[in-house]
């Protein structure tokens, strides 16, 4: 931390800071200058009381961070990517992965049969929310366990691993136990207590952004997963509040080129809630790409017309599949190869 003094601080002033800093367990390197004088204090703010309190001193003007808040998971002290296994698969490194798959789950009909079909098009996930968090209490809210023991089935169909969204802290379990990856929702990225009880399972964490969350904001949740022992975070893009009305949110491309910059961690684009509209998945996907994203998200129903959640979203397998051959070269450009469903199909 660099501690900046207001201009013309006397020595005995310079004296009370640095005896500030030594009280907070700091140690003081005091550079004297002309009009400005400012003293670094050297030590672990993550171990250590904030050096913020500081600022309640007459004679300090600013108290600056030098190292990034988010010490776990930054690339400045781990520079090696991470690489998250679900399964088979490994996301993070130089294999594009597609997590692919209703909005909810609405049946197991509609379940396996999207399954079935997203797989033999090349997802290597399958997505689905049995606990629904929706805006208006009276739109559908998921099957809840049921939702749960037909993602299993599906699961036992397909071979796909299972992400999906647990909402309370009171559901972990029962999610955990279906599932193969946590998703933490946009409305619940910054439960602070719910990302602690998540990173208690141990299981890969999909990390969607807030609505309205800075990028640190978004960077320092899943630092409070990799805190509480869990390193097997994914970050995930869906879009932000903006005032645009043209798409459902805005999706934050500089936030996709910033977490990679920023952070170890692998981060997937879900391009689906971004847009909230079908037509611009292509754009946007090779858009996530470009700027480095590891994998994508995207909403597939097997009638996206009749789909009880996000219909104007959802593609068919068949579109879905169109989509990943269009993008797949983008991906290869990009250096990385786009994974191929064991058994199922692929664009690669
Ligand atoms: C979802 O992916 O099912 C979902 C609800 O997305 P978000 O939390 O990004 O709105
Ligand atoms: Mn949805």
């Amino acid at each position: 931390m660099i501690i900046v003094l207001k201009p013309h601080t006397s020595k005995e002033d310079v004296a009370v800071v640095e005896r500030g800093v030594v009280d907070l367990g700091y140690e003081p390197h005091t550079i004297w200058g002309e009009v400005l004088t400012v003293v670094a204090a050297v030590g672990d703010e993550t171990t250590h009381a904030s050096l913020q309190a500081l600022l309640s001193l007459p004679m300090v003007d600013k108290v600056m961070p030098v190292q990034r808040p988010y010490r776990l998971i930054s690339r400045e002290t781990h520079p090696e990517s991470t690489v998250v296994e679900v399964g088979d698969c490994r996301i993070g490194g130089d294999v594009f992965h597609v997590i692919a798959g209703p909005c909810s789950v609405e049946s197991r009909e509609q379940t396996v049969n999207t399954a079935l079909g997203v797989k033999a098009q090349g997802a290597t996930l399958l997505r689905g929310g049995a606990f629904k968090p929706r805006t208006s209490p009276y739109d559908f809210r998921g099957l809840g366990q049921e939702g749960l023991d037909i993602l299993v089935e599906a699961r036992r169909e397909t071979g796909l691993p299972i992400v999906t969204e647990v909402l309370k802290e009171t559901d972990v379990d029962r999610v955990a136990a279906a599932a193969d990856v946590l998703q933490i929702g946009a409305r619940n990225a910054l439960n602070y207590a719910l990302l602690e009880v998540v990173a208690a399972t141990g299981m890969p964490i999909l990390l969607k952004r807030g609505l309205a969350a800075t990028v640190e904001e978004w960077l320092l949740a899943a630092e409070y997963i990799v805190k509480s022992g869990n390193p097997n975070v994914m970050l995930c893009e869906r879009g932000i509040r903006t005032y645009e009305t043209a798409t459902r949110n805005t999706l934050d491309v500089s936030a996709v080129a910033i977490a990679k910059q920023e952070s170890r961690l692998p981060v997937i684009v879900d391009p689906s809630h971004a847009a909230g509209r079908c037509d611009l998945l292509i754009p946007l996907s090779k858009a996530a790409i470009a700027a480095g994203a590891d994998g994508l998200m995207i909403e597939v129903h097997e009638h996206p017309e009749a789909a009880l959640s996000d219909g104007a979203q959802q593609v068919t397998p068949e579109v879905f599949g169109s989509i990943l051959r269009e993008i797949e070269p983008f991906v290869r450009t990009a250096g990385k190869r786009l994974a191929v469903s064991p058994g199922g199909g692929g664009a690669a």
